[in-house]
């Protein structure tokens, strides 16, 4: 079984970077979206403001360049959710889309939430991020690193479920 998940990933990883436009959008179709080349990064999110804004007990998010993303149809409203970062949903049937600030040397940087690309099977998480404000009832098996904040940016804490005793 883990081999199986472990091909299904390399595949994905693959056809990710042969095929390299990816579409979504919200759910009445209005707001849409395409984003080229791969994605920098995919965290699972435990963050409370992700909590919010999706009213989702995790959120996982892909996160882009700004230059690698296009948006379609009718715009998307920003809502500031803290100074110079944004939370964008589509105003017509309310689905969140994205997280949207600075992204330290990526520069300005789009993260959209997984569920609204058009095949989230492709977008096999790396990492979980803000590991301190996880719920405590919510936990997965997998092997990703958790880190205190934003990723690669903030400090490693430990690799899989924090349940898991750590090696020695
Ligand atoms: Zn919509
Ligand atoms: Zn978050």
């Amino acid at each position: 079984m883990i081999f199986l998940a472990f091909e299904q990933q390399i595949q994905a990883k693959a056809e990710m970077t042969m095929d390299t436009k990816t579409t979504g959008g919200c759910m009445c179709g209005s707001v849409r979206y395409e984003t080229k080349g791969e994605p920098f990064a995919i965290n699972h999110c435990h963050c409370e403001s992700c909590r919010k804004h999706n009213g989702a007990a995790v959120v996982t998010l892909a996160g882009y360049r700004v230059d690698q993303v296009q948006f379609n149809g009718n715009e998307r409203k920003r809502y500031e959710s803290s100074p110079g970062a944004f939370r964008a949903f589509c105003d017509n049937c309310g689905t969140p889309l994205t997280w949207e600030g600075d992204g330290g040397d990526l520069g300005q940087i789009i993260e959209f939430h997984i569920s609204t690309f058009d095949d989230p099977e492709r977008m096999v998480p790396t990492s979980h991020a803000f590991e301190p404000e996880r719920l405590s009832w919510f936990d997965v098996a997998d092997d990703l690193p958790r880190y205190e904040g934003f990723s690669e940016l903030s400090p490693l804490l430990h690799h899989g479920p924090s349940s898991r005793p750590s090696p020695e």
